[in-house]
């Protein structure tokens, strides 16, 4: 933080109240991919009051802040990140059904959401059980599987605005799309979302969700670190298809590998920095462009300077 200085902590940490404040904190530890360096402050809010007075503070004090959930679709620059990490993991106030309605705060995780839904026999949540974001996150990147994705459920949310208003948005202000939505662009955040399902029985919706959770962990190198998919499915291809025919399969920098199991992962072998993994992401972009004449696009986001 530029104006990092005992006045400006004080005052945060007067803001955060009960929630988890870490100063110099390493992000690979709140990351998936179990790199990058340290943000100056990382808070877990706990509850909107929270979430709001500090993102009012940074904006007042031109404080750089940048909002995390799971740390499932991140990269974080080895530098780490200037300013404050806002993390909305922490934030579980809701988690309740209505009729055919599931309601959750940005923190829960896909899996507990999907997981209350068929205890519920609520079905429609079965694809994003096995993501391993929160539901905030999932909402920012409108994140899919085997054939469904966010947008097919989501009814509205509750967010920041960046004017510092807390209102209900319907689903199609978030201008969701293949893993996009204007949530970033609008500098909002997400508090809580809404999903309409629909009933199904009970056995069927916790049968469908083992079978796709099977598939992925069969298909998909779950015993090391990544981001999930690196990039983005290039219209008509399959990223990891393409990466394989260029043969990059097993190609490392560093303690960073495009995944022997599924060549669309690239996975921290072990004590991979965020440089080691974004020099491969560059080269995989250069070499599949050069072998296929395919750009691919990372659907990873990277926080920090590259
Ligand atoms: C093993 C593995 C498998 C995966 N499989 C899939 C898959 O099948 N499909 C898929 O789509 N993704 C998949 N992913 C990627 C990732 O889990 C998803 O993108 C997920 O939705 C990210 O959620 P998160 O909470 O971890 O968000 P983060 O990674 O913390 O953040 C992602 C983006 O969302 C923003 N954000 C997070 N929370 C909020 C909030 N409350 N308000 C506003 N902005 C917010 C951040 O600023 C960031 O830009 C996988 C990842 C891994 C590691």
């Amino acid at each position: 933080m530029e104006n990092k200085n005992k006045i400006y902590i004080d005052a945060i940490k007067k803001i955060a109240g009960s929630s988890k404040l870490l100063k110099d904190e390493p992000m690979s530890r709140h990351t998936t991919f179990k790199a990058g360096g340290t943000a100056d402050i990382y808070i877990e809010a706990e509850n909107e009051e929270t979430v709001k007075k500090t993102v009012d503070f940074c904006r007042l004090n031109n404080i750089d802040y940048y909002i995390t959930g799971n740390g499932s679709n991140l990269l974080v620059s080895d530098d780490g990140f200037r300013g404050l990490i806002l993390s909305t993991a922490a934030l579980k106030d809701t988690l309740e059904v209505n009729g055919e309605y599931l309601t959750c705060s940005a923190g829960y995780t896909l899996a507990v959401a999907a997981n209350k839904a068929a205890e519920n026999g609520l079905g429609g949540m079965e694809f994003a059980s096995g993501i391993p974001g929160s539901v905030g996150g999932a909402v920012f990147m409108n994140a899919g599987a085997y054939g469904s994705e966010i947008e097919n459920i989501l009814q509205s949310v509750r967010l920041l605005e960046a004017d510092g208003t807390i209102r209900t948005a319907d689903a199609c202000e978030l201008e969701l799309s293949y893993r996009s939505s204007n949530i970033g662009a609008l500098s909002r955040v997400i508090l809580r979302a809404d999903f309409k399902l629909k009933k199904g029985d009970k056995a069927l919706i916790s049968e469908k969700m083992a079978e796709l959770n099977l598939k992925r962990r069969t298909k998909q190198p779950l015993d090391y670190p990544s981001a999930g998919s690196t990039f983005k499915r290039p219209d008509g291809y399959f990223a990891g298809a393409l990466i394989e025919k260029a043969g990059l399969k097993g190609f490392s920098i560093g303690g960073a590998q495009v995944s022997e199991k599924h060549c669309g992962f690239v996975i921290n072998k072990g004590n991979a920095t965020s440089s080691d993994i974004f020099n491969l992401i560059k080269h995989i972009q250069k070499t599949v462009l050069i072998n296929s004449g395919v750009e691919l696009t990372p659907e990873i986001r990277l926080v920090g300077k590259f």
